[in-house]
């Protein structure tokens, strides 16, 4: 029997306590997994294990596609109608909101991102999102096409099957929301696999799951590593789907293993290196602002951080000098700190990543204009960071660091501003600062990127279409793009006439 996860919070933003099974949750019960071994979860603010969850293999993704694909074809599927998949998510979301503080707290313990942020951002964005696709699930339809007087033609989106979703540990309950709301809203079972890293508030959601009286096997979660239950689901021929959101290096591996086994279906939310573009005519003090929440927010491990952030000549020094000032201000440290605006990195992996991404802009060439460094001796912090002088060849310009280091490069009109900020293998997300709304605009619709904020930076809402151009994705998430990543079209042809 996997063993119970019970803590207690004794916190000066938050008291309580939260108790789950750290088990596979496989058909609706919590199972160790086939090897009986465990994978520690570490809270990245003291570096050391808080408790430790079972480790799936590649024996237990079979068991939990069974599972899936007996729902599927008795209660789940064609078999349960829109308005019960509607009351279950938004039971689903009832309890997530009775579990809202417990669930910020998860997230400060397990990811390292601030209580208050959490509370902000996370919970409430996931619970809108499963609350979202609580109203689609009834309203999944085709359409009649015209064709010939003496036939008619309709179309039915049905289910796609068992998916499997991979989930990454940056917004560990956000992208779980993400995934499962429109799955389940179109009457798909699913195996997820949460990161390694980050599976806590995954493990509470199952028990939520059953609490809202999902039929088992509805949703499975197995935790475990990539290269054994991540590769297992994207290679397995009894899943149908499998929807991905993570590095562009594990989204190639993902669409390689489904190419060379059933060709399934793939949709990839991948990494970003998103541009800032702030011209000489915006509100300064807004932009300042903007572009520090763009790249310092969750530590930088947003996966559409404004990374590279340039800044017109004729505002470039009083831009970098407030935006530095910004960049002194935030507060870093414990997550359930109530002024802490900033946290640790997730995981020593990518302590080390970033600060190797900061040696290698020093050793191009690149300046360090603030931070560069560790902060405290205990787990994974790192200052706000700036570099100057940066050329576009560099890696901290080009390659997606994860972390709170922007690099600021100044442009000299729309032209240019266009080409830097076009001159990436990414295209996730893009921001523009003017006050000119023709200039803003053009811009936002020159750059090569799946979302354009105008005067804004970071902002999402279950509505509206999330995805990359270039190597940043395939598909969109969120809004009623993300129904069509789970949806099977059938074409009904029916002859009304005699006609052979
Ligand atoms: P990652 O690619 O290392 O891991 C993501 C998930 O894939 C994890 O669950 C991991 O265990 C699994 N995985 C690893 N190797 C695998 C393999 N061979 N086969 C199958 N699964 C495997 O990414 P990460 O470090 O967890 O997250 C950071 C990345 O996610 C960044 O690149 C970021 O930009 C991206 N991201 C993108 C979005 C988006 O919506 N576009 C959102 C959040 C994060």
């Amino acid at each position: 029997m996997p063993e119970t996860f019970t803590y207690k919070f004794d916190t000066p933003v938050y008291k309580g306590e939260t108790s789950f099974s750290t088990g596979l949750f496989i058909n609706g019960q919590f199972v160790d997994g086939s090897n009986k071994t465990t994978i520690d979860v570490i809270n990245p603010t003291t570096g050391k294990a808080v408790t430790k969850i079972s480790e799936g293999t590649p024996a237990d993704v079979d068991i939990a596609v069974k599972a899936a694909q007996d729902a599927f074809d008795t209660v789940w599927g064609l078999n349960a109608p829109g308005a019960k998949r509607c009351a279950l998510l938004n039971k689903l979301a009832n309890l997530m909101e009775d579990h809202f503080d417990e669930f910020a707290a998860l997230e400060a313990l397990d990811n390292g991102k601030t209580f208050s942020w959490a509370q902000k951002a996370d919970v409430p964005e996931s619970i809108a999102c499963i609350k979202y696709y609580a109203g689609w699930a009834d309203k999944i339809r085709g359409s009649t096409i015209e064709t010939t007087e003496d036939k008619l033609v309709y179309t039915r989106h049905e289910p796609i099957g068992v998916v499997g979703q991979i989930i990454p540990w940056n917004f560990p309950l956000m992208m779980m929301a993400w995934k499962i709301g429109p799955a389940l809203a179109t009457g798909n079972t699913i195996i997820l696999k949460p990161s390694e890293f980050t599976p806590l508030t995954a493990l509470l959601m199952a028990k939520l799951i059953n609490e809202a009286g999902f039929p088992p096997g509805v949703v499975n979660i197995v935790n475990g590593y990539g290269n054994t239950v991540g590769q297992a689901i994207s290679e397995h021929m009894e899943i149908d789907k499998v929807a991905f959101t993570g590095s562009t290096l594990v989204g190639r591996k993902i669409m390689e293993a489904a190419a060379k086994t059933n060709l399934k279906n793939v949709t990839l939310e991948l990494g970003g290196k998103s541009p800032v573009v702030i011209f000489d005519d915006c509100d300064l003090e807004q932009a300042v602002a903007w572009s520090s929440h763009g790249i310092f927010w969750n530590h930088g491990q947003s996966c559409s951080a404004g990374s590279r952030i340039f800044v017109q000549e004729g505002v470039y020094d009083e831009f970098l000098k407030r935006f530095t000032e910004t960049a002194q201000s935030l507060k870093v440290g414990d997550p359930f700190s109530p002024d802490s605006y900033q946290g640790p990195q997730v995981s020593q992996i990518q302590y080390d990543r970033i600060m190797g991404y900061i040696e290698s802009g020093k050793a191009q060439g690149a300046t360090v204009h603030y931070g560069g460094h560790r902060i405290g001796t205990e787990g994974y912090f790192i200052s706000p960071t700036i570099f100057t002088n940066a050329e576009p060849n560099m890696k901290i310009v080009q390659e997606e660091i994860f972390g709170p280091v922007g690099v600021v490069v100044k442009f000299k009109d729309e032209v240019d501003a266009i080409q830097k900020a076009n001159d990436t293998s990414y295209g996730l997300a893009s921001a523009v600062f003017s006050q000119d709304i023709n200039r803003a605009l053009t811009i936002a619709h020159k750059l090569q990127a799946g979302t354009a904020w105008v005067n804004c930076v970071q902002q999402l809402h279950p509505n509206v279409p999330f995805g990359g151009y270039k190597q940043s994705g395939i598909g969109r998430e969120l809004g009623e793009h993300a129904l069509n990543n789970y949806c099977n079209v059938k074409a009904v042809h029916v002859n009304l006439g005699h006609r052979q």
